[in-house]
């Protein structure tokens, strides 16, 4: 067996591990080992590949380890450093970066091979054009997530019009340059497709970021496919593949948890003008922790709904230890998530879990709400717009037809948080103005912590 064999073998094993991997990312308790067998495709893939570089005498060893120790450095200092509330921006950058590294293998292979075929050279404008979108993009998505820009969508006449334009300058760009392979166009596709990045997502509202998000990470996936076309590495076509395809099964998703469709996220503007809805009439009823206890003491069906406020909070442990000494007092326990509560995918999945909340005890928005009437006490733990109502019976307001959890149909609601302050959305919410719902305010962390040494008390 020849080494290109023993490579091309590689690739297909680390193609296996990937599939493997994110097939186990779908189920809570398989997720980890499903993530790190992904990491050990990645590795074999990696390695082949440099194998075969050194190899032939293009590389040498040394500067793949300085690469390896630089990147992974950076990847393990911001990834451990990095706070639950602010893994969206880090998702971001990393897609950025995923994208801009996928111009670069375009750009150097020009360089490397200026005789190349058409078919190679039109790899090369996608590698461009999608990972030029995907870094200017994903840094515009970063700064609005990061609070270094406006969060809301930057409207002006003319801009659907502008973005098409670009688009067509940069296919005519194309064509220049496979015909006649003059460097300025290639340089024009760059600054062009950077220049589209920018414009595609300032007309986004902070609100739809963590959408756009999901919908460049598959664009970062395209265009890393494309690169490996351009260089002809099979392992990279795969992997850039599953990305690209999974990328947008999420996008597709939540924008479905969000009653959006993809092109009303993109283009629909969303958060441009400040959201109106109509008043909400009564008034916010507070409970005190201890009052709060009692009530909780006699329930035998409670449901926690934990929502962007959690992870402030950093409340998921004691929201577990709360959980554990309600089921000893004789309730059945219950963690209801709705698909975008938080400010990613599976947001709230991830901290119950790392709190280990058993999976069996979570539940989808869609089998909890038929229950909803026989739960005694619903605990919505920092969640807003993921528990208004006004999705359900207001047809003025912005986010009618989004999916609720339907905890208003519980017997009694506790709605913990630090103030009167609005959802994400910046809607006020009918719920916390119900007759069934009373208010615990204060950091969710401190008021969980205070209901638990009521219970131990
Ligand atoms: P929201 O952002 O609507 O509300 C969070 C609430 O938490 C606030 O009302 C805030 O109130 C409260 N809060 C903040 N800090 C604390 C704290 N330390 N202790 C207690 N409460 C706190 O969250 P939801 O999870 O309900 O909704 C998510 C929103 O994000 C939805 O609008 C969704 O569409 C949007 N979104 C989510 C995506 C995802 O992938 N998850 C994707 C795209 C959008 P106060 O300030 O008074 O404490």
């Amino acid at each position: 067996m020849d080494f290109e064999q023993i490579q091309n073998l590689a690739y297909i094993g680390a193609s296996i591990l990937f599939i493997l991997g994110i097939k186990m990312l779908g189920r809570a308790d398989t997720a980890r080992r499903g993530n790190r067998l992904s990491s050990v495709g990645m590795l074999v893939a990696v390695l082949a590949t440099v194998a075969g570089q050194v190899s032939r005498g293009e590389m040498h060893w040394g500067m793949v380890i300085a690469g390896l120790v630089l990147g992974g450095g950076i990847g393990l200092v911001s990834a451990r450093k990095v706070a639950m509330t602010g893994m969206p921006e880090l998702v971001a950058l990393f897609n950025g970066f995923g994208g801009l590294g996928s111009l670069l293998v375009g750009w150097a292979e020009v360089a490397r091979n200026p005789e190349m075929m058409t078919f190679t050279e039109c790899a090369v404008w996608a590698t461009l054009l999608i990972g030029g979108i995907t870094f200017t993009g994903s840094m515009v998505a970063w700064a609005k997530l990061a609070g270094k820009m406006g969060g809301s969508a930057v409207i002006f006449s003319g801009q659907k019009l502008i973005n098409a334009a670009l688009f067509i300058a940069l296919l005519v760009c194309g064509g220049m340059w496979i015909s006649c392979g003059c460097s300025q166009y290639l340089y024009a596709i760059i600054g062009l497709a950077m220049l589209l990045g920018i414009l595609a997502v300032i007309p986004i509202g902070g609100g739809d970021m963590p959408v756009v998000i999901a919908f460049l990470n598959s664009f970062s996936g395209l265009a890393a496919a494309a690169a490996g076309f351009v260089i002809a590495n099979n392992v990279l076509i795969v992997a850039g593949c599953l990305v690209g395809t999974s990328g947008l099964i999420l996008t597709v998703i939540m924008c479905k948890a969000m009653n959006r469709t993809l092109g009303n996220v993109l283009f629909g503007g969303f958060g441009a003008s400040s959201s109106s809805s109509s008043a909400v009439e009564g008034e916010m009823k507070a409970l005190s922790v201890e009052d709060a206890y009692y009530v909780l003491e006699a329930a035998r069906n409670v449901v926690f709904v934990p929502g962007y406020g959690m992870a402030v909070a950093q409340a998921q442990h004691a929201v577990k230890e709360l959980g554990e000494l309600l089921a000893e007092n004789g309730a059945e326990v219950r963690y209801a998530i709705h698909p975008v509560a938080g400010r990613m995918p599976g947001h709230m999945n991830v901290l119950l879990a790392e709190a280990d909340v058993a999976y069996e005890q979570l539940c989808e928005m869609d089998d909890v709400n038929p229950t909803m009437e026989m739960v005694d006490v619903a605990i919505v733990v920092g969640a807003n717009d993921v528990v208004n109502p006004a999705a359900l019976d207001d047809e003025s307001s912005p986010i009618y037809g989004m999916p609720i959890i339907n905890v208003h149909e519980a017997q009694t609601v506790f709605a913990l948080k630090r103030g009167k302050g609005a959802g994400f959305s910046g809607l006020v919410n009918a719920l916390f103005f119900r007759e069934n719902t009373r208010m615990i305010y204060g950091d969710a962390k401190e008021t969980i912590t205070g209901l638990v040494t009521q219970f131990k008390e």
